[in-house]
């Protein structure tokens, strides 16, 4: 059950609210009009494109207990009581920050360029051998998505485990102050939001604004393989601690012996001597995860066996990195969930890794939102491409066109083609792929690259 509240405690909750109508107790809030709003508290939220106050109707039709309405609205007599605020996205993070001082649970706050979901699923299962977790479910993780998690979250839960993405910035010392974590974790510096951040010196900026809320006994997690997170840090003398994780020895937390399998991976890390780690998700950037997860469970006082338990147990948010094989013999990562620079080549190191294949396809979308060097950095991911040794490497969209060019004289030429029209490469794809080869299939989300991925399973 979700936050559970009168209507005259969720009025003391939010600083300048005052209730219209009966009271009566809640179990949740939503700002979505449209599903089951039985027992809800319903926020419209103000956005860009809709003012959600018109749909206060319909939520009122679909069950609504309550409604919370901005006070600049006038709203026709209703049998539904009702909160009035100043403003009702203020309401909301209003009312999730005192939820999360009333409550006295643990939280974590995940941030960084790539992995946030990966690290926060892992973080959940091994902390679910010993605590009851709760965690941002799908990408839920902005100054709206934060307090509905909070707020959709049992009032026993021990740990919530919140992912906290960004565009700008202030997002995360916004968010991090709203949740002040016990620890928090930074997975790494990536190119993203380059456009607005200026450079990567500037994203890692931006994320160590999660340490603005960490409280005084927490516990900042970072990659200790980036040196602007490592630069960001040197100079402060906080109360809290830092432990830095990478595959570095200098690191806090690294690993000591790693194999990789088709299935996974099993590596030790110097922290223990006698414990062999068994990890059911792909790539070595995983294990870069786990390691920042092992160190908050350390911290949250897990031992060795809860915490492999926990990673025996693990339950992974879609998309991301699944291997498939079709029933002719073909292997397909499918990886299309997202695309960055740095997951583009974590996942090309991935299947470069990967033995026993014929020949391995690499199927390449644009990456989005990269700034003024976008050229450059899809240069940089063909040059990979001939690097690791792929065999054919085919594209979708403007941008990566520019990988195929920087690869085209340095592979068999006619193992490269850029495609604007996804049908064509479709066709084409399915034509030239053959049992036992191995294709790679990776873009930003805007470029909905699954489609070639069900393409091949339905044919394959
Ligand atoms: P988003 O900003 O979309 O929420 P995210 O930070 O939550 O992304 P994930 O969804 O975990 O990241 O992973 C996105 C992509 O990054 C996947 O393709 C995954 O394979 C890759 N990835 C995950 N962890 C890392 C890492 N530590 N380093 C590099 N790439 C990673
Ligand atoms: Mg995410």
């Amino acid at each position: 059950m979700a936050i559970v509240r009168t209507l005259s405690q969720i009025v003391k909750m939010i600083p300048g609210s005052q209730l219209v109508g009966n009271d009566l107790s809640i179990n949740g809030v939503s700002t979505d009009s449209r599903g089951d709003l039985n027992g809800k508290l319903f926020i419209p939220i103000i956005g860009e494109r809709f003012d959600a106050h018109e749909f206060l109707p319909q939520a009122i039709e679909n069950g609504a207990s309550a409604i919370l309405c901005s006070k600049k609205y006038t709203i026709a007599p209703t049998n539904t009581s009702v909160i009035l605020v100043d403003d009702t996205l203020e309401a909301l993070q209003a009312l999730a920050k005192s939820y999360l001082k009333e409550w006295n649970g643990k939280i974590v706050g995940i941030t960084g360029s790539n992995g946030k979901t990966s690290t926060k699923d892992i973080l959940t299962s091994i902390l679910s051998a010993k605590y009851k977790v709760h965690k941002t479910q799908g990408n839920f993780n902005n100054h709206i998505g934060l307090p509905l998690t909070v707020l959709s979250m049992d009032e026993d839960t021990e740990v919530a485990v919140l992912e906290m993405g960004m565009s700008d910035f202030g997002e995360i010392e916004f968010l991090s102050k709203l949740a002040e974590p016990d620890a928090a974790i930074i997975t790494n510096i990536g190119e993203s939001h380059m456009q607005e951040l200026g450079s990567r010196a500037g994203i890692a900026k931006a994320k160590l604004e999660i340490a603005s809320g960490l409280s005084k006994e927490g516990l900042l997690v970072i990659n200790g393989d980036e040196p602007l997170l490592l630069d960001g840090t040197k100079d402060k003398q906080p109360s809290y601690t830092i432990e830095t994780f990478g595959f570095n020895e200098q690191n806090d937390f690294y690993p000591t012996f790693i194999e990789m399998n088709e299935s996974g991976s099993e590596f030790d890390i110097n922290k223990t001597n006698n414990v062999r780690f068994k990890l059911s998700v792909l790539g070595k950037h995983n294990i870069s995860n786990t390691l920042a997860a092992i160190a908050v469970a350390r911290k949250f006082s897990l031992t060795w066996e809860e915490i492999l338990l926990g990673m025996q147990n693990l339950e992974m948010t879609k998309m991301r990195m699944e291997l498939l094989k079709t029933k002719n013999g073909l292997t397909i990562i499918n990886d299309a969930y997202n695309a960055s620079v740095t997951s583009m080549k974590a996942a090309l190191l991935f299947a470069a890794e990967l033995t026993g294949y014929k020949r391995k396809f690499v199927i390449f979308g644009d990456m989005l939102e990269l700034g003024d060097q976008e050229i450059a950095f899809h240069e940089e991911i063909g040059e990979e491409v001939v690097r690791l040794q792929f065999n054919y490497l085919y594209t979708y969209g403007s941008l990566s066109k520019f990988a195929a060019v920087s690869a085209f004289e340095q592979m068999d030429s006619s193992n490269v083609k850029s495609f604007d029209d996804k049908n064509n490469l479709i066709d084409i794809l399915k034509q030239e792929v053959k049992p036992g080869d191995l294709v790679l299939v990776k873009a930003s989300r805007g470029m909905k690259l699954e489609e070639v991925v069900n393409a091949l399973l339905e044919t394959n």
